[in-house]
Formats: structure tokens, sequence, C-alpha cells
């Protein structure tokens, strides 16, 4: 019930804060497509984008169908959520303070999609203040600490 309260209120590797896109067997395209998403690629290159469009209010609207790697990805902070190194509350508490740092690159980047990628896009357009330039590694570094790890989908 812990797990489950955690990604029902993070949604972090689905929003595309985390990762760009799932990538998809040959098998489950036509799955996903048949629930009116769109696949990006094909056969072993097929792949579901992010911020994934199946995702509304933090919540999977295909949750019983989800793809494979959906439904094997542990981020790091549910890992020691489920092996008890961390509480619910503590880690409700990481998942708020990823996304306040991910409002405040927000609002220093305005614009569509994931804040992480548009200030990743103005910062090698060399349009990155020095300050909207550290909030940015800041924000990375800790999504990386506590989030991504080594783990990929
Ligand atoms: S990033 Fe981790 S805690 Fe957040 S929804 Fe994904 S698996 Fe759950
Ligand atoms: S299919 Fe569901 S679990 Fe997978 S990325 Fe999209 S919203 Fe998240």
């Amino acid at each position: 019930m812990s797990l489950a309260t955690l990604c029902q209120r993070c949604a972090l590797c689905c929003d595309g804060a985390l990762f760009a896109a799932v990538p998809l067997a040959p098998a489950e395209v036509d799955a996903v497509q048949r629930r009116g998403l769109v696949v990006l690629g094909r056969d072993d290159g097929a792949v579901l984008p992010q911020p994934c469009a199946a995702l509304h209010a933090r919540q999977c609207t295909i949750y019983a169908d989800r793809p494979g790697p959906c439904r094997s990805y542990r981020c790091m902070l549910y890992a020691a959520l489920e092996a008890d190194e961390v509480g619910l509350d503590d880690a409700l508490a990481v998942v708020a303070e990823a996304r306040a740092r991910l409002d405040a690159l927000a609002l220093a980047v305005p614009g569509e999609g994931p804040p992480l990628v548009r200030a990743r896009v103005a910062a090698r357009a060399g349009h990155l203040s020095p300050e909207t330039h550290a909030l940015m590694t800041r924000a990375s570094e800790f999504l990386e600490r506590r989030f991504r790890g080594h783990t990929r989908r």
C-alpha cells in the first residue's frame, strides 16, 4: 500500500522528469497503439515517448496493460521504501523536494515540456543564466541521487 501511495503521488518516471521514453518490445506496440497512444520508431527501436500520454493526474490510465518496462521499473526511492530503509513520509518528502526543484526550474525556463529538458536545450543554446544553470544542475543531481541511479527503463 505504501509503495502504491508513493508512486501515485510521484509519477516522475512517467512525466518526463527521469526518462525521455519507454522502450517497447515489438509485441507491445499494437497494444499501446490500440489505447490511442503514439509510438515513435518501429520494431526493436519502438518507444512510448514521455511525458507519457497515458498519464493523467499522476495516474497511469492503462495500468493493467502498461508495457513491460513500466511493470518492472523500480527507482531507488521505491527500492528504499520496499526495503524499509526509508518510511513513507520521508519518501514523500523526497518526492516533494524533487518537485519543488523542478518547479523552480520551470519558472526560470518558461515553456512546454519537462523543465529539465527545456533547461538543457536552453543551456546548449547558451541562453541559460549561471543561476538557472545551477538550478538545473542541482535538480538533475537530486533526481540522479534519489531516484535514477544506474537503473534504466
Ligand atoms: S519514480 Fe519511483 S517512486 Fe516515482 S512513480 Fe516511479 S517508481 Fe514510483
Ligand atoms: S504507460 Fe503508464 S506506467 Fe508506463 S510510462 Fe505511461 S503512465 Fe507511466
